[in-house]
């Protein structure tokens, strides 16, 4: 997708709202960006922004309106939690049940329901984190997953290999959609609220809607070279 440098993130937003379904939801990545850029895509109507800083998404959340809707896509740590639960709207990025008890304190004190997704690793590289497939079947077949109220799992999120091979791109995507599928299927088959297949982002998003993504998460492309 190649543009001239003269297009305006509203531009650039105008464009991905015409080429992406309507059923996938877009999270505008703004890490290491200004609260400045975030405000220019949020005039421009945008309401969800991916983070991966705890502290980073906080200042931007207490500097930006309200109703934005917060993402937080990036590594998280367990002493971290506390400063994102009062207001986060999603934690993409849930690679562990011992995060998901500190989510599950946190939300209590909080009076809240957090929402979140099981980060999959679905790449070739392993500096890539998340739940092996056979790790996370284990955790639902276990029952362990209805030990985490105020925990509501909405769905799975993964990326793919860092790589210019569509093939493998492809595979790891139809991959992860299969996990969802058949995790749905075993494990939620009446909840609604189990939706997200959280895949693609600017160098591969295309190839993940194909595949069944309902959210991508980009940024380069909306924000420029971080
Ligand atoms: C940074 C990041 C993105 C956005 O990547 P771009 O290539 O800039 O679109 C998406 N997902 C995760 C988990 C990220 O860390």
């Amino acid at each position: 997708m190649k543009h001239s440098y003269a297009m305006t993130i509203a531009e650039k937003l105008d464009h991905l709202r015409k080429e992406l379904p309507a059923a996938v939801t877009l999270v505008a990545v703004s890490k290491t960006h200004p609260a400045s850029a975030v405000r220019e895509a949020y005039d421009a109507g945008q309401r969800g922004f991916g983070e991966s800083r705890p502290q980073e998404m906080t200042a931007k959340y207490q500097e930006l309106p309200k109703d934005i809707r917060w993402h937080f896509i990036g590594r998280l740590q367990t002493n971290k939690v506390k400063y994102i639960a009062p207001y986060v709207t999603l934690i993409h990025s849930v690679d562990s049940e011992k995060l998901m008890a500190v989510i599950r304190k946190e939300a209590a004190k909080n009076g809240r329901e957090i929402d979140v997704l099981m980060e999959v690793h679905i790449a070739r590289e392993e500096t890539k984190s998340g739940w092996s497939e056979e790790d996370l079947l284990g955790f639902f077949a276990s029952g362990r997953a209805r030990e985490y109220p105020g925990v509501r799992v909405r769905g799975v999120m993964g990326m793919a290999t860092y790589t210019d091979d569509e093939r493998v791109m492809e595979a790891e995507f139809d991959r992860l959609r299969t996990i969802f599928d058949s995790i749905k299927a075993r494990f939620f088959p009446d909840e609604p609220s189990f939706d997200t297949v959280s895949m693609g982002m600017t160098g591969d998003y295309p190839i993940a809607v194909r595949c069944g993504s309902t959210m991508v998460r980009i940024g380069s492309y909306l924000f420029g070279e971080r």
